[in-house]
């Protein structure tokens, strides 16, 4: 099972991800946790790649798609993997499908997560995320027991630095602007189902879990 989760910021791909990489076993391979990650680790390329993640932007072209080819390349991609918040631009898009042609593979299915901007801008700008485990929470949806600290292991909570309302709006931006394009891209190849992102996560993960077994993808 190959997959692609499309859709704005704030449409729940994350979250989605992370529950079908349990539910199907399959990697769950997120452009914005490998940046994230390299950004606390200060190495080169989270000091090149904060600039741009702090202002909303796109990281360029080249040094994400360096970076999904070489996750590609790992033995624990074999069997499929979910690929979160990739591909973001038509240029990514073509040089994916370039890998995994490569591979003698491709994409199964593109997951496309319809989600209003009211939700999306909700969900985010009311997102919390732990410092240590990475569980998200929301201020009013998923409140934790106790104010700014994890139920799950008692760290700290955080606000993301591109979750303020200004940085939220350019993200939707340049998501209608760059990556909405990709809809039409992957409904030409055949493989594009839509799903509404508004939904709540359980019933999300059941419309989700159905789109599988109907397809016999799982
Ligand atoms: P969201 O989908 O909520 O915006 P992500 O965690 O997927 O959050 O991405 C955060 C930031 O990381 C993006 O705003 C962008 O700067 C960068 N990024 C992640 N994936 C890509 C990508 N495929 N291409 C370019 N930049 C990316």
């Amino acid at each position: 099972m190959r997959l692609v989760l499309l859709g704005p910021p704030g449409a729940g791909k994350g979250t989605q991800s992370i529950v079908l990489s349990k539910k199907y076993n399959l990697p769950h391979i997120s452009t914005g946790d490998i940046l994230r990650e390299a950004v606390k680790a200060s190495l080169p390329l989270g000091v090149k790649a904060k600039e741009y993640m702090d202002r909303g932007a796109l990281v360029p072209d080249e040094v994400v798609t360096g970076i999904v080819a070489d996750r590609l390349l790992k033995p624990d991609t074999k069997n499929g993997f979910i690929l979160d918040g990739f591909p973001r631009t038509l240029k990514q898009a073509e040089d994916l499908d370039k890998a995994l042609k490569k591979m003698s593979s491709g994409i199964d299915m593109v997951l496309y997560f319809a989600t209003s901007t009211a939700v999306a801008i909700e969900r985010l700008t009311g997102r919390r995320v732990c410092t240590s485990c990475g569980f998200n929470y929301h201020i009013k949806n998923i409140p934790p027991k106790k104010e700014g600290v994890c139920d799950m292991c008692g760290a700290p909570l955080f606000q993301r630095p591109d979750d303020n309302e200004e940085t939220v709006r350019a993200r939707l931006k340049v998501y209608e602007e760059q990556t909405k394009p990709l809809i039409d891209f992957y409904m030409k190849q055949g493989i594009l189902k839509r799903v509404s992102g508004d939904m709540g996560v359980d019933e999300l993960f059941k419309v989700l879990s159905k789109i599988f077994s109907d397809a016999k993808l799982a």
